[in-house]
């Protein structure tokens, strides 16, 4: 049997129950497995959180951004070990934007928000009276977390919440829950128990959690179809909702860029994590002008990318993360092929395997499936432009609205773009370059609420106003 990874329920290691076993997409072995959580594991967890809750949200400010802090150092110092897992089970490189890319990032971002404050704000003072507005924590937090970044989006869900003053209980993905719950192993050094809980599951614990009355808010991020059933399900008893969805970013390069200079930051934009990235590129509008040097630059990037085994040192892509999403990406770039465009690069595959070739396609337009809808994979159409105006309708024309980016010369040009362009983020010659100091969240159904920064802690909280 391969190595366990325990649930932690109140400070403890616990693996009640049956497991689970989870894959490394590389090889198709087992990575280690989980336990499949049931109600009452997920009741001891609520349980326990809601006791950790009392000491926890009155502590004072300073000693939770201490404990944060805390934990900024402990992930430094399990770095290497929670990268290598992180790979196994994931699937993703030590190396380039990989594992250890994303480790870095958790302890950039916990460091970072644990020097973050919300102070109490006086509304109004004077011979009619006092208005204090404070942040107050929400209770117990459900984060219900993905398989594409597992620690960073973990980190992303937990950090602002304990240092608001909540206790979380994490349950990550089911195709790659181990990180996570090491991750959370590893924190009960700075925390008191109950304050930071994770629970495996290999289905069926996430509607649980929406429907458990002892928890007060979930924060989700995955797909906009589960999306919506968890804002269905917390209608219920009125929970508190971040949901952070699909998006399906339009990139849009103007006729001034220097194809060269831009193919590499193109390149990671589009196939940052192999595209299973939220914020990643995924419609490329090109003007015609300069649309076949940007095509052969990008794709001169594409074929020189080394791809394998993430635990290989040499490999800088890795494979599609599970059997499912290969096969979207797969449909996709077949439908596109069926309906006109054109290979540019890689194609759909014949293999058994997960390795997906980093595939470019030319001629892609609307009413083809990798135009429409979010591909989450190796994969890129690109679409020929020539009106300013049209192409801008055609990227905002999408029910996503998480990011965009434009691309020019003409720094001044490409920001009085930005403005028309309608999405939570918009970059200028790069995409998907996420920071903690800045609030990240989607328009329409790219979600609810925005994270990071002090926006995102703001999120956390409930507003109480003492009028005096
Ligand atoms: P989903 O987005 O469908 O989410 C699956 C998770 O949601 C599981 O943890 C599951 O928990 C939980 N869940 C399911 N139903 C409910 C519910 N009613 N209430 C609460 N939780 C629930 O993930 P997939 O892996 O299936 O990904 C599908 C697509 O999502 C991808 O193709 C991609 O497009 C997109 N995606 C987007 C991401 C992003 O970063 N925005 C990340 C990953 C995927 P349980 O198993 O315990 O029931």
């Amino acid at each position: 049997m391969s190595k366990i990874y325990p649930n932690i329920i109140d400070g403890t290691r616990d693996e009640t129950g049956a497991t689970f076993d989870v894959i490394n997409p590389s090889t198709g072995e087992p990575a280690g497995c989980a336990v499949n959580s049931d109600g009452a594991a997920l009741d001891r967890a609520v349980a326990a959180a809601r006791k950790a809750f009392t000491d926890w949200s009155t502590k004072p400010w300073a000693d939770r951004q201490q404990a944060c802090a805390r934990i900024a150092q402990l992930i430094n110092e399990n770095a290497d070990e929670l990268a290598r897992l992180l790979s196994t089970e994931q699937g993703k490189p030590l190396n380039g934007v990989g594992a250890r890319f994303e480790i870095g990032g958790c302890e950039a971002w916990t460091g970072y928000t644990a020097s973050l404050e919300l102070k109490p704000e006086i509304l109004q003072d004077n011979e009619e009276g006092k208005v204090e507005l404070h942040r107050v924590p929400i209770g117990v937090i459900g984060a219900i977390t993905p398989w594409n970044w597992p620690v960073l989006i973990g980190i992303w869900h937990i950090i602002p919440a304990i240092l608001a003053g909540n206790c979380v209980i994490i349950k990550p993905s089911e195709n790659t829950p181990l990180s996570t719950l090491r991750l959370v192993e590893i924190m009960q050094d700075a925390l008191p128990p109950g304050v930071v809980q994770a629970l495996a599951s290999d289905g069926g614990l996430g509607p649980q959690m929406t429907d458990h009355p002892g928890i007060d808010k979930i924060s989700f991020t995955g797909s906009i179809p589960t999306g919506s059933k968890v804002m269905a399900g917390a209608a219920k008893d009125i929970k508190r909702i971040t949901l952070e969805l699909g998006g399906n970013d339009p990139g849009i390069v103007l006729p001034d860029v220097d194809p060269a200079a831009i193919a590499e930051g193109l390149f990671w934009g589009c196939f940052i994590n192999n595209g299973q990235t939220c914020a990643a590129l995924k419609r490329l509008y090109v003007h015609e002008d300069v649309h076949d040097a940007v095509v052969d630059a990008l794709a001169g990037v594409a074929k020189n990318m080394p791809m394998g085994d993430g635990l290989d040192e040499a490999s800088i892509i890795g494979p599609v993360q599970n059997r499912d999403q290969y096969n979207i990406v797969k449909d996709y770039v077949q439908d596109a092929l069926d309906k006109g465009a054109s290979l540019v690069t890689g194609g759909v595959p014949e293999g058994n395997d997960l390795f997906f070739p980093t595939t470019i396609l030319t001629g892609v337009e609307p009413g083809m499936k990798l135009h429409d809808l979010e591909q989450f994979g190796p994969a890129i159409g690109v679409t020929k432009w020539r009106d300013e105006d049209a192409v801008i309708a055609l990227a905002n024309d999408d029910k996503c609205g998480l990011g965009a980016s434009v691309w020019s010369g003409d720094a001044d040009k490409a920001r009085k773009l930005a403005d028309k362009i309608s999405a939570g983020s918009v970059w200028i010659n790069k995409h998907g370059m996420i920071q903690p100091n800045a609030p990240f969240g989607g328009v329409r159904q790219s979600g609810i609420g925005v994270q990071f920064g002090v926006e995102g802690l703001r999120e956390c909280t409930n507003v109480k106003t003492i009028l005096s």
